[in-house]
């Protein structure tokens, strides 16, 4: 069955908000990431936008073929930072995509495996129970004989991407043992919220531990609500609305149930709410419009996503404290030997897509890192390009993103540096696998893990 289009009235306003200032220069095609991998002006921001132009006109069906050139855009959003004319391709792939989720535009084992992963991903206590027996597996060498013999391709490309992005797993991510308040260390500066993620606290949980003692070192009391499940982020790329809204509303109600007198964060409002985790910050920023139609929520929607910051954000603009900064020490090299004036730590930021052309940050985070002593930040090559992990992109696009992927590791790995840098655990995720098979592997950290070694004496 194929979607008419005129009908459509996402259409008629996405068109409406984004197609019309486009003068087909083709400036986005070089940072396009889709564009990059399948080479097709179909799979380019400005073959999509022609297309909704055609699907509006009544030119074209919104069917199966047409629907995986959308499907095939990560929503990286380069392409808006890219373009001289302000196309808003944002606000247009977000209003398309509800509309691909039509049960026709996709085969059955494509619904069944989209509607998996969003019944597991977003809620820890699902995912710890499925991850619990694969604790003997995990980061062991049979995981390795396993891909090394190519059984693991015996799962199917999707269930074999989901294997591939499988870390080791450490024991802190079966518990949840954060208290609600951490208290700052000495002299209370600030105090803020922490959204935990889901997907990072499981398979990334020391980015957390290491981002709640930085914001306590430095002077920052922490409220931790317990019992965070996804903030909706994940839901919200993929433009599920009812799935993305009662994710939020979910969150809202945990942070709401900790601050109030009596209740266990006290009636003290927060600052500002924190994440560690640059695609989630990029959602939570918009609950505004993300709740804006449901009449209990439009408020405390607008209210939440107004304190939302980026934990790098954050620290850069209240700065760390000259206390903290006089504990940093070099961090160490590969090989154990610390960092010096003479052989400077090299680091690679790696710029999250919804960080860089999502939050506009970049400076920031590079600036943190610098007051690092002895460190010096290398740029790669194609730091503006996405590395295909996006969301679950790598889950339900994996050819592409797998090519991605080995793109971008490569790219951080020959500009020199001795480490790469990345605050989003997707990224992460998909640059350490990609990492392995590179001439030269190279770890991968968050920089909070790093501002914290350094702390700790390096
Ligand atoms: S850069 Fe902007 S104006 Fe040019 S083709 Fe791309 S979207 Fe259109
Ligand atoms: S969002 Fe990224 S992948 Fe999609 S069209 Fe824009 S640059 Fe290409």
């Amino acid at each position: 069955m194929t979607v008419t289009q005129p009908d459509h009235p996402f259409l008629r306003t996405a068109s409406a908000l984004a197609t019309d200032p486009c003068i087909h220069c083709g400036f986005c095609l070089p940072s396009c990431a889709s564009y990059r991998v399948l080479g097709t002006e179909m799979d380019s921001p400005r073959g999509r936008i022609h297309m909704l132009k055609a699907i509006d006109r009544g030119e074209l069906s919104l069917d199966a073929t047409v629907a995986g050139h959308f499907d095939s855009c990560l929503g990286c959003l380069a392409c808006v930072s890219a373009c001289p004319s302000g196309v808003r391709y944002d606000e247009l792939i977000a209003a398309t995509r509800p509309r691909l989720n039509a049960p026709e535009l996709r085969s059955p084992w494509q619904r069944s495996f989209r509607a998996l992963l969003y019944q597991l991903l977003p809620y820890p206590a699902r995912l710890r129970a499925l991850l619990q027996p694969l604790r003997l597996y995990a980061g062991t060498p049979l995981q390795a004989l396993a891909r090394r013999s190519g059984l693991t391709r015996l799962l199917g490309p999707q269930l074999e991407a989901m294997e591939r992005l499988l870390p080791p797993l450490q024991p802190e991510a079966f518990q949840d043992e954060a208290p609600v308040v951490v208290p700052a260390r000495g002299r209370r500066r600030h105090r803020v919220g922490l959204v935990t993620g889901c997907v990072q606290r499981l398979f990334d949980p020391a980015v957390n531990r290491a981002a709640t003692e930085l914001l306590s070192a430095n002077g920052i009391e922490v409220v931790i609500p317990p019992g965070q499940n996804c903030c909706g982020a994940m839901t919200h790329h993929q433009g599920e609305l009812e799935r993305t809204r009662a994710l939020s509303q979910d969150l809202l109600d945990r942070f709401e149930s900790v601050i109030g007198e009596g209740r266990p964060a006290g009636p003290e409002p927060l600052e500002a709410v924190l994440v560690a985790a640059s695609g989630c910050g990029h959602t939570l920023k918009q609950l505004d419009t993300i709740l804006a139609e449901e009449p209990d929520w439009a408020a405390r929607g607008s209210a939440f996503a107004a304190q939302v910051a980026d934990i790098q954000e954050f620290l850069h603009r209240v700065g760390l404290s000259p206390e903290f900064v006089a504990q940093l020490r070099p961090l160490r090299h590969n090989d154990g030997s610390p960092a010096s004036a003479d052989r400077p730590l090299r680091l690679a930021y790696h710029d999250a897509c919804h960080m860089l052309h999502g939050q506009g940050l970049s400076q920031q985070p590079r600036q943190l890192l610098r007051q690092i002593p002895h460190v010096r930040i290398v740029e790669a090559v194609e730091a503006g390009v996405c590395c295909g992990s996006a969301g679950i992109y790598n889950l339900v696009q994996p050819e592409e993103a797998a090519e991605l992927g080995r793109i971008k590791a490569a790219d951080l790995s020959s500009s020199g540096a001795d480490l790469a840098v990345s605050a989003n655990i997707g990224c992460s995720l998909q640059i350490r696998q990609h990492m392995e098979a590179t001439a030269r592997p190279i770890p991968v950290a968050h920089p909070v893990e790093l501002l914290m070694r350094s702390a700790s004496g390096g």
